[in-house]
């Protein structure tokens, strides 16, 4: 059975890949011969998995046992172009670069906004 799920390979803090599926972040675990992939929640704490095979999620097993640990993908993505800019171009206001990027990511940005001018520059 395939369980249609939105995922995206990204990266551990320590740069190994990841696999990111809502707000929980997975490492790989085992790679099967048969071709599947074994992938755990990176929280050691929680036993969740997922099981991979030809690019589609299998299987997902298990509870998360904590908070949500890392921002959805699409705002994790526009959190790492604020904070370029943001760190880039000292000059300009947050909340006019704010209102800036906002223009592109909306519906985000309006969720978000306070976690956005409370995470930088301090
Ligand atoms: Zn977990």
């Amino acid at each position: 059975m395939d369980v249609d799920i939105e995922y995206h390979w990204t990266q551990s803090q320590r740069g190994a890949p990841a696999l990111q599926i809502g707000t929980n972040l997975y490492r790989i675990q085992k790679k099967n011969k048969n071709g599947t992939i074994r992938l755990t929640c990176t929280d050691e704490r929680c036993n969740a998995s997922v099981t991979m095979y030809e690019d589609k999620i299998k299987c997902m097993r298990g509870i998360h046992r904590h908070q949500e640990r890392i921002l959805p993908y699409h705002i994790g993505e526009m959190v790492h172009e604020f904070r370029q800019v943001a760190t880039t171009d000292l000059r300009t206001p947050l909340p006019q670069i704010y209102d800036h990027l906002a223009k592109e990511f909306v519906c985000f940005f309006f969720l978000f906004k306070y976690f956005f001018l409370n995470s930088f520059r301090g």
